[in-house]
């Protein structure tokens, strides 16, 4: 059996399993694709101390750092159940079940997709979804945010500071945030709100250049002009296949304490797939780091 075993190989699992191995003790790395969201990032400006990285080259870099420490990597595996026995036991979809003393969850998130013509196509391209991450490039252009609810509304104040103008788009007839930041939102001068819209489709030729909406009272379609659309209806953890074996809250994130256990002994999670606010690399490298040592922790208390 591992001492330590990691589900998950983004930037969170990478970084439990690098402190993990660093204590001397047996651990692995099973994922479905190494490297997470990263791979699907293509430039990075918020990784503190390198100014500027793409997402496969920051994967391979981790990739590189996991390999120092003979970590044992399983990919592409797919994890659909978790148990607690003597070990704990993690079952593969393949039907292999591997065995640890400690485990790691770091199976990370994934944006709720709008599904409209035009958004895979300009992913990268001028649709975002994480205005930490990509504000910046938009500064001076016009952007849209789709989603009115908290995360929307606090993306569309956000990016409002830095670019020109922002159409919020809504699909229900009143927005879903707090009050106060709606606020916030409506005391801004270069901001739009539209309300009871459903976007149509992304427009674009090698990059974004609109909207196409319908105005769900009138049925009437409307196009604007815009270099920039974030996507802000829902991040969602990838915790399906274990919602019934440790706490999740009610978006189905696993609840962690300041070591990054969970509901179940010697069961930690760090990451996009936690409850921990914001959601981005460094936050994840830093959670993975305490979900690492944590594990290591119970080992020898236990
Ligand atoms: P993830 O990166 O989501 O990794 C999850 C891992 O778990 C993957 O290996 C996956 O294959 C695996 N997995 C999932 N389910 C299972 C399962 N059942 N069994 C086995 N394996 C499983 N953050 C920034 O800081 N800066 C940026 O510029 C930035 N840009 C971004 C751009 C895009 C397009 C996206 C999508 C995200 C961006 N982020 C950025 C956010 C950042 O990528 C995430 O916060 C970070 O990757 C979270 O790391 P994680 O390890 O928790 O999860």
């Amino acid at each position: 059996p591992f001492d330590v075993l990691v589900v998950g190989g983004g930037p969170s699992g990478a970084s439990a399993a690098i402190y993990a191995a660093r204590k001397g003790i047996r651990t692995g790395i099973v994922a479905e694709r190494f490297g997470g969201q990263v791979m699907d990032t293509l430039g990075i400006e918020n990784f503190i101390s390198v100014k500027y990285t793409e997402g496969p080259k920051l994967v391979a870099s981790l990739e590189e750092h996991v390999k120092e420490y003979g970590i044992d990597v399983m990919t592409p595996q797919r994890a659909k159940r978790l148990e607690k026995k003597d070990l704990i036991e993690v079952e593969l979809e393949n039907g292999a079940v591997l065995k640890s003393k400690a485990v790691i969850i770091s199976t990370g998130a994934r944006w709720r997709n709008l599904g409209v013509p035009g958004e895979a196509e300009f992913k990268n391209k001028g649709v975002a979804y994480c205005p930490h991450c990509d504000g910046p490039l938009f500064e001076g252009k016009h952007v849209a945010v789709i989603g009115g609810g908290n995360s929307g509304v606090e993306a569309a104040i956000d990016l409002a500071g830095i670019v020109k103008h922002v159409t919020v788009l809504e699909f229900m007839p009143e927005l879903k945030a707090d009050a106060v930041l709606q606020e916030r939102l409506y005391s801004l001068p270069n901001v739009t709100v539209l309300k009871n819209v459903q976007t149509k489709e992304i427009t674009g030729t090698d990059k974004v250049n609109g909207i196409t909406y319908i105005d769900r009272a009138t049925e009437e379609e409307h196009h604007i002009e815009l270099q920039g659309v974030f996507v802000q209806i829902g991040l969602v953890p990838n915790t399906d296949w274990l919602r019934d074996t440790v706490e999740c809250n009610r978006f189905g994130e696993i609840i962690v304490d300041k070591h990054g256990a969970t509901s179940v002994p010697g069961v930690f999670a760090a990451g996009d797939c936690t409850d921990s606010a914001y959601k981005q690399i460094i936050i994840s490298m830093g959670s993975g780091a305490t979900a690492g040592l944590g594990a290591f922790d119970y080992l020898i208390r236990n």
